[in-house]
């Protein structure tokens, strides 16, 4: 018999559509809000499915802001709140990857807007109450019940334009999400299925999306899997894996997924022993042990694997990993600075982990 720890569930609390087509349903998940005018927002790269949504809305749309950006820049922020307030929009529709989404979570928790999120990347924000926000050149974080979006629409049919390489990357992106909260200090058993589901979705979808990225069922089962993954981070402390990568794109400035998706193996791979059982999911679905599991699966997929093609040099491992190893932070094995240098060095050569 396994025993059941004691554990807290955070719950399930944002609205969730999913299904091929259902960003039709945008207009009605608005009405059932009770708004009448949505601010669609969008990157100005989507800035034509932006505009699209906007006619799709007719009466219900305000307004059209596209100039979300990555780190969610307060400067734009405050340039949307103007529009928001100058055309009488009442609530907003973030529709993109987690720069958009953090857009309409950076206007909601200021002013208190409902959010239809429409997710076309596998990030996986629209399912947290996390906002990272940056000025001045620093990112801040931080967590409040008016950061979660109320209504999230996963519509497959927008992640068919996804670039192959954003694919690769925003995927493994989302399996930290999942690989952590397996091992996460406030674990329990619900957050735990979903993201061995989402493990094992991930698992087999991402290299039939490389093979066909028309594939519209593997594009499906990928964003299944992405959703889930956005649960367990949304409802598990993250450890040693996002710190790091908090620390190489706040400090460095490393691209977000880029930085999830080479960094993942080192550091599943370094929890591995002293997480061996909770981390089970990821062996059974990449095989070997879980860091080199992970390692050939990101290869296979034609993945970034060096940090050094990012920016980063050996001049700055000393400083990442010592601004990494300030504060202190659950993680299931303890690790010291000369530890952290090394796990980086690794990233940062393309090294296969050692576990
Ligand atoms: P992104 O939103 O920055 O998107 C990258 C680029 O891809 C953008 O130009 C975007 O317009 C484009 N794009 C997105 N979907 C597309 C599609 N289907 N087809 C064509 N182009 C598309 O990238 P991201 O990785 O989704 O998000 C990264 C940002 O999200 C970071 O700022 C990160 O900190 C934040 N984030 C926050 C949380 C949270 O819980 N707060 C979680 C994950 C990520």
């Amino acid at each position: 018999m396994t025993p059941i720890a004691p554990f807290v569930f955070p719950g399930l609390r944002s609205r969730v559509i999913f299904g091929a087509g259902t960003i039709a349903r945008t207009g009605s998940e608005v009405e059932r809000l009770g708004h009448s005018r949505a601010l669609v927002l969008s990157t100005p790269n989507q800035e034509a499915d932006a505009y699209a949504l906007a006619d799709r809305l007719g009466p219900l749309a305000a307004g059209v802001f596209t100039e979300a950006a990555m780190h969610t820049p307060v400067e734009v922020t405050e340039k949307a709140l103007e529009v928001f307030r100058n055309t009488g929009a009442d609530c907003v529709v973030a529709l993109g990857g987690g720069s958009t989404t953090g857009l309409g979570k950076a206007i909601a928790t200021r002013i208190g807007a409902d959010q239809v999120v429409i997710p076309t990347t596998y990030a996986g924000s629209e399912m947290t109450d996390i906002l990272g926000e940056t000025a001045g050149g620093e990112k801040t974080t931080r967590r409040d019940a008016s950061i979660l979006p109320e209504t999230v629409i996963y519509d497959v049919d927008l992640t068919l334009t996804l670039p192959v390489g954003l694919t690769v990357t925003s995927g493994l992106n989302a399996l930290a999400h999942a690989a952590e909260a397996l091992y996460a200090e406030d674990r329990n058993p619900v957050i735990a299925l979903m993201s061995a589901e989402a493990i094992r979705a991930l698992a087999e979808a991402l290299p039939a999306v490389v093979r066909t990225p028309s594939d519209a069922e593997a594009r499906g089962l990928a964003q299944y899997g992405a959703w889930l993954c956005g649960i367990a981070l949304g409802g598990s402390a993250m450890a040693l894996h996002h710190k790091l990568c908090h620390t190489l794109g706040g400090s460095f400035g490393t691209p977000h997924a880029e930085t999830h998706a080479i960094l993942l193996p080192h550091t599943v791979g370094f929890n591995a022993g002293a997480a061996a059982g909770l981390l089970e999911p990821v062996a059974e679905a990449f095989g070997d042990t879980p860091g080199r599991g992970l390692f050939r699966f990101a290869q296979g997929l034609g993945a970034p694997m060096r940090l050094a093609d990012f920016g980063l040099s050996e001049a700055d491992l000393d400083r990442a990993a010592e601004i990494a190893t300030k504060n202190p932070y659950s993680n299931p094995r303890p690790f010291d600075r000369q530890q952290i240098r090394s796990l980086l060095q690794d990233a940062l050569e393309g090294r296969q982990p050692p576990q």
